[in-house]
C-alpha cells in the first residue's frame, strides 16, 4: 500500500514512539478491543473526571497503523468532555469510510489526518478505526455509568 510519504512518516513516528502506552491505574473504564481480520488487539484504560476525558492509556499488539492509530487518538482527546471527543471519533470515521474522498480536517484531527489515505484501502479500515472505536466504546460506557450513579442518587 502507498501512503503519502509525509503521512507515512507521522505513522512510522507514532508507532515506534506511542503515546500513551502503558495501562495506568484507576481507570474509569476499561474497554478489550479485537480486530480478527488482521489479529490486531488494544486494552485501552479511559479515566473521565467530571465528564472530561483525564486520561487514555492502552496497551496492544498489530500492525503499524493499528497501533499508531491508538497513539493519536490517546494523546489528541485528552482534555476533551466526553462530547467534543465523541464528535472528533466521528469525523475520524467518516473520512475512513470515505473511500478516500475526505480527507480530514487537520484542524480537527491533527495526527489523524495522516490516516486518510489509508480509507482507500479497505483491508486496513480497521486497523486505522481499531482504537478509535475503543475509545468511543469505553467514552459510551463510562458516560452510562454517570446516568446510573445519578439514578440511583435520586
Ligand atoms: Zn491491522
Amino acid at each position: 500500500m502507498e501512503l503519502d510519504s509525509l503521512y507515512q512518516e507521522v505513522i512510522l513516528e507514532h508507532y515506534k514512539r506511542p503515546q500513551n502506552k502503558g495501562l495506568l491505574p484507576n481507570q474509569t473504564v476499561q474497554v478489550h478491543h479485537v480486530n480478527t481480520s488482521c489479529g490486531d488487539e488494544i486494552t485501552l484504560n479511559l479515566k473521565m473526571i467530571n465528564g472530561t476525558i483525564a486520561e487514555i492509556s492502552w496497551d496492544g499488539v498489530g500492525c503499524s497503523i493499528s497501533q499508531a492509530s491508538t497513539s493519536v487518538v490517546s494523546e489528541l482527546l485528552k482534555g476533551k468532555d466526553s462530547a467534543a471527543a465523541l464528535a472528533i471519533i466521528d469525523t475520524f470515521q467518516a473520512m475512513l469510510q470515505s473511500k478516500g474522498s475526505d480527507l480530514g480536517d487537520e484542524s480537527v484531527l491533527e495526527d489523524g489526518v495522516a490516516f486518510a489515505g489509508v480509507a482507500k484501502f479497505p483491508a486496513r479500515v480497521k486497523c486505522a478505526l481499531l482504537g478509535w472505536m475503543a475509545t468511543k466504546d469505553a467514552i459510551s460506557q463510562s458516560l452510562a455509568l454517570t446516568s446510573n450513579v445519578k439514578k440511583e442518587q435520586r
